[in-house]
């Protein structure tokens, strides 16, 4: 059996930014393989909103330039994918709801009605007709519908793992901290090659091109592969669900104080393994509750929700909190960037999408990347990758990922 094999890409990372990029590679003729080393989605991907933003976030800045734009175009790239006409097929990828909505919360009605009329957000946004607007919000503050809508990411992570199973390879032990141990990077006349220690003998694999998408992983690798840059930040969330028969889907910004651009509450809805609704609450409860305790956090989820939907019957639901961190490119004080990130040094490319909406525009910085540095796909076949076959030498694909609240 030989031990070592060359192929045109190695990505690291199986959560959306990975799994999108080897979609689009493959696609446009490039071999790529990827590793994961736990389970596919498990980073930040899987315990995302699955909101797929349309960038109301940058107009409220009043600054609606080149990143913006990208963002502006996201829905609709995400929905012709959805409906099977994109560039990559995502018609496996479940939708949990058409729209997104904006609301103010029972006393700032008309506030909002005026902010939302301002020069930055006209034609961004529009009012909700009645029969859109769900029951408990009703004849209570103003409802607008944004242009963003909600994904389901564990179907997401799984419509865009199943067409590459013999790509895909489970490089770690599940989670344990000795994962990185596996890897190691050498670098002979010049050229980088990887040899990976998953099983008995090590394998080295030589590609034109290695792909850091492991987001928080991405430091690591970083350091493992001699980078001195970039550097990774982390921003801290601490989000609470709660699970019940009684809860109606809900999906919406609630507007913060002051009219912020963070909003007070974001709550997604989903569905456990026991048919239950579950509310996924983020948005400023989980930015400002990670110096929290999870019993002092779920009292605060609580006491907001008490306040804006009194008519909720909290008791007899289950609640439950998650730490988890933001990965993205390090801007100066901590600031949250606001686009994809890519940097390219000699033949390692560092990827953060920043946001699971900016996958596409991650896989598009990636193949400009790539052709600008005269990278193109291969012609013909490479005997040492048969497409179709995993691997030899390297393990089958992971497990994939499933929701924290089940
Ligand atoms: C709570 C929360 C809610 C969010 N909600 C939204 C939202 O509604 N809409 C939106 O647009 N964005 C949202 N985001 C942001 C979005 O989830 C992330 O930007 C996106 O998922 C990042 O994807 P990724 O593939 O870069 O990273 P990840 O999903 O973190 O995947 C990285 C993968 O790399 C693997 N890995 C790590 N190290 C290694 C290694 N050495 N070798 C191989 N593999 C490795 C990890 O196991 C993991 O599977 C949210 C984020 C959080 C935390």
């Amino acid at each position: 059996m030989p031990s070592s094999y060359s192929t045109d890409i190695v990505i690291f990372g199986g959560g959306v930014a990975g799994l999108w990029l080897l979609n689009r590679l493959t696609a446009e003729g490039y071999q790529a393989i990827l590793l994961e080393r736990d389970r596919l989605g498990g980073g930040q991907s899987i315990h995302s909103q699955g909101i797929i933003h349309g960038g109301l976030k940058y107009a409220l800045h009043g600054a609606f330039g080149g990143a913006s734009r990208a963002i502006a175009d996201m829905p609709r790239r995400w929905r012709d994918c959805i409906e099977g006409n994109g560039e990559i097929d995502l018609s496996a990828c479940r939708v949990l709801s058409p729209r997104f909505q904006l609301w103010s919360g029972a006393g700032l009605g008309a506030g909002m009605k005026v902010f939302l009329g301002s020069k930055a957000i006209a034609g961004k946004t529009e009012p909700a007709v009645p029969e859109e607007i769900p029951e408990i919000l009703r004849g209570r503050g103003a409802v607008y519908n944004l242009p963003d809508f909600v994904i389901d990411s564990a179907s997401l992570i799984e419509a865009l793992a199943a067409p590459h199973q013999s790509r895909i390879h489970s490089i770690g032990f599940h989670g344990s901290a000795d994962s990185e141990n596996c890897i190691e990077f050498t670098c002979a006349a010049a050229c980088r090659e990887l040899i990976l220690r998953t099983t008995g003998k090590p394998l080295t694999i030589k590609a034109r091109r290695y792909i850091f998408c492991a987001g928080e992983g991405n430091e690591r690798l970083i350091e493992l592969a001699g980078l001195l840059l970039p550097r990774c930040q982390t921003r801290p969330l601490k989000m609470v669900s709660v699970s019940g028969t009684s809860l109606p889907p809900i999906f919406m910004h609630v507007l913060g104080e002051g009219l912020s651009a963070t909003p007070r509450l974001t709550v997604t809805s989903h569905v456990n393994s026991a048919g239950e609704t579950v509310w996924y609450l983020g948005g400023q409860l989980a930015e400002y509750g990670t110096v929290r305790t999870d019993s002092a956090q779920i009292d605060a989820a609580k006491s907001q929700l008490a306040d804006l939907l009194p008519e909720v019957y909290l008791n007899d639901l289950r609640w439950r909190c998650l730490d988890i961190n933001r990965a993205e490119p390090a801007s100066p004080e901590g600031r949250r960037p606001e686009n994809a990130s890519v940097s390219a040094e000699q033949d390692i490319i560092v990827a953060w999408p920043t946001k699971l909406t900016l996958a596409p525009v991650l896989a598009d910085m990636v193949m400009r990347s790539l052709r600008e540095d005269g990278i193109e796909p291969r012609a013909g076949p490479n005997p040492d990758l048969t497409v179709g076959r995993l691997t030899p030498g390297l393990p089958g694909p992971p497990p994939l990922a499933r929701p924290y609240w089940n």
